[in-house]
């Protein structure tokens, strides 16, 4: 393929993971690509599935562009040099996106992960919680690469603009939860900051005293950083997050809400009137 010397011929995955904006990128293990297994239903995803593999896998291909090409094969079955280019780069995102959920791959990421290669949390509270990649959906084409938060559970753009190309499906949506579940060490990290925020009553306030919730200019949406303490609160959040009830049991619910109403005089003495 090369013609210079052994010593400058760099792999094309190599290659690929330094390119400018590929940093969030590992380079794929060549076993785990050879593996037809880990290859199952990409063929019809990718247009010239084959050649693109070949390219991966630093294997001669031929290409339209080619002007020594003996023509053994016809010429109009061949992709171009650019078309192929995509193929193979298509091709790469999506086996990426496979193997940064086994085991090689998600220890590499972790690697990179801890070295806060992905950047760090903006919110405050989040006190610099490093970030990890994701996609918002599995199928590529559809959304670029978002980062994910697992102190926050937000979701947030890179930074800089040089990730905007990138498809979220080379990363995928399983990629996170995964990385969490092998690494409980992240879940600790998150608890900590939590905790911490849980325990300085900081918010709005004026005149040293707090702004209700159900106020106008109150702290709204405070529900989506509030975290289960208690064992029933987790009761009640893990029920509201793997089943949808059953719409008798919504009923039921909607009979007896009582929510707790601990430091809410305010709101009911201004409601109730003077
Ligand atoms: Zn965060």
């Amino acid at each position: 393929m090369s013609s210079g010397g052994e010593d400058d011929y760099v792999p094309w995955i190599q290659q690929f993971c330094n390119l400018f904006g590929h940093d969030y990128f590992v380079p794929i293990s060549q076993e785990f690509i050879e593996d037809d297994f880990n290859l199952t239903g990409l063929s019809s995803q990718v247009p010239y599935y084959r050649e693109a593999l070949y390219t991966i896998l630093d294997y001669q291909v031929d290409t339209a562009d080619d002007s020594s090409n003996s023509g053994s094969k016809n010429k109009g079955d061949l992709p171009n040099k650019a078309l192929l280019a995509h193929s193979a780069e298509l091709l790469y995102g999506l086996i990426h996106a496979r193997y940064i959920i086994s085991k090689p791959g998600l220890t590499a990421m972790a690697s990179k992960f801890e070295r806060n290669e992905f950047g760090s949390c903006p919110r405050l509270h989040c006190d610099g919680m490093h970030l990890m990649p994701c996609g918002a959906t599995d199928l590529p084409g559809q959304e670029t690469v978002r980062l994910y938060c697992p102190c926050c559970n937000d979701i947030y753009l890179p930074s800089s603009s040089r990730y905007l190309n990138i498809d979220g499906a080379f990363f995928g949506t399983t990629f996170p939860g995964l990385l969490i579940r092998m690494f409980p060490e992240i879940e600790h990290q998150c608890k900590l900051r939590i905790d911490k925020v849980n325990q300085d009553e900081s918010g709005l306030r004026l005149f040293g005293f707090k702004v209700n919730e159900m106020s106008a200019s109150g702290p709204r949406m405070k529900w989506l950083r509030m975290h289960p303490k208690s064992t029933e609160q987790k009761k009640e959040f893990d029920s509201c997050q793997l089943t949808l009830p059953s719409s008798d049991e919504m009923e039921e619910e909607d009979d007896d809400v009582d929510e707790e109403q601990d430091d809410d005089d305010d709101n009911t003495m201004a409601s109730s009137g003077s």
